[in-house]
């Protein structure tokens, strides 16, 4: 079922999350028990990250380097569809531009079809990590806006080789990010937001928005983009802080604001544990408040942990 539809039929606020992919070698076990954990709060959707390749250097004979290109979170597809068919929840993949050429994100969309998956979140992808900077493949999309619209043409039957007749029409249901703290290269938000409109007006159904701590945030930034004459559905992206060092890894990371508050209570938390506890407070205090100005979904960033989620799923739903 479409993520619109869910929204479309919900009588209150959905439950989400999303899961990374183990990393390579481990098995799909803790992908399920996450999973497992959190079925009691009845999740609509559950979200897969896409990690694309990294480069690693190893040293050879003589000791020189050799550089070479490692994913090390491959399986986004297969856990879509073991997901899915395991447990009956519909999975969103996240598919991006970056190390893909425009053939091979045809053929993983091919895929998906095939397993059965009708939700996307169509992303431009994160530089290289050594890189700094995003660079698209020679025969690849620039920006998520370019994949949209590859998606689009595909469900309307039109492939890469305009020969190909009869062609299955797929049916993907488009969610796209946002930004409520601004996209970190965007020049401003006024810039950003007319970016965000033009895939909307492309075919974009529904938009994620990347983890922010202070809500009022979240609501600038949906009021900002009602103004613009973006109606679809705006689901916020949440997360528990954790640890004492995400107060400057998630804004490195993530561009994120850390609101003055919050810093401080973390700063007086004694131990890892009473971190992790006003970690989780706060985040029931802003989901309590999200759910309460009726929001789509609240969409937990689990980063693979399920046991924080759920106590705020608890304290919520
Ligand atoms: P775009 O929409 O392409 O925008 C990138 C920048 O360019 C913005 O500043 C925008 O304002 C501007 N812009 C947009 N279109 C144009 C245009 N046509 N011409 C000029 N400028 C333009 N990354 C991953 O690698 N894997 C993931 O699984 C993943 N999941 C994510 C999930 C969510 C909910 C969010 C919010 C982010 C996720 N990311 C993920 C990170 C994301 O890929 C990065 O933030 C990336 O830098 C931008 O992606 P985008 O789709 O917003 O890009």
């Amino acid at each position: 079922m479409k993520i619109t539809q869910h929204i479309a039929e919900a009588k209150d606020t959905l439950f989400s999350f999303e899961l990374l992919p183990p990393l390579k070698g481990e098995n799909i076990q803790r992908i399920h028990s996450t999973v497992e954990k959190l079925m009691e709060f009845n999740p609509s959707f559950v979200d897969v990250t896409y990690h694309r390749e990294e480069y690693v250097y190893r040293e050879v004979d003589g000791g020189l380097l050799e550089k070479r290109t490692v994913r090390k979170r491959p399986g986004t597809v297969g856990i879509c569809a073991a997901i899915h068919h395991k447990y009956d929840i519909d999975t969103v993949p996240h598919i991006i531009c970056g190390g893909f050429s425009k053939e091979e994100t045809e053929n993983a969309l091919i895929d998906l079809d095939f397993v059965g998956v009708d939700n996307l979140l169509v992303l431009r992808g994160d530089p290289i990590r050594s890189e700094g900077r995003f660079k698209a493949e020679a025969d690849g999309h620039a920006y998520a806006i370019d994949l949209l619209n590859q998606v689009i043409s595909m469900n309307r039957g039109q492939y890469l080789d305009p020969d190909l007749r009869n062609t299955n029409s797929t049916d993907f249901c488009i969610g796209v990010a946002g930004y409520p703290e601004k996209h970190f290269e965007a020049p401003n938000m006024a810039s950003d937001l007319r970016w965000l409109k033009r895939k909307v007006e492309d075919g974009a159904e529904y938009i994620i928005t990347q983890m922010f701590f202070d809500n009022d945030a979240y609501f600038r930034f949906v009021e900002a983009c009602r103004e613009q004459g973006i109606t679809i559905p705006i689901i916020p992206g949440i997360k528990p802080l954790a640890t004492r060092n995400q107060l400057n890894v998630l804004p490195q990371n993530f561009y994120v604001n850390m609101p003055d508050e919050l810093v401080r209570m973390v700063e007086d938390a004694k131990t890892p544990d009473d971190v992790r506890e006003v970690g989780i407070e706060w985040c029931i205090k802003q989901a309590k408040e999200l759910k309460a100005r009726g929001v789509p979904s609240l969409h937990f960033y689990t980063m693979g942990r399920a046991e924080p989620t759920a106590r705020i799923a608890r304290a919520v739903f």
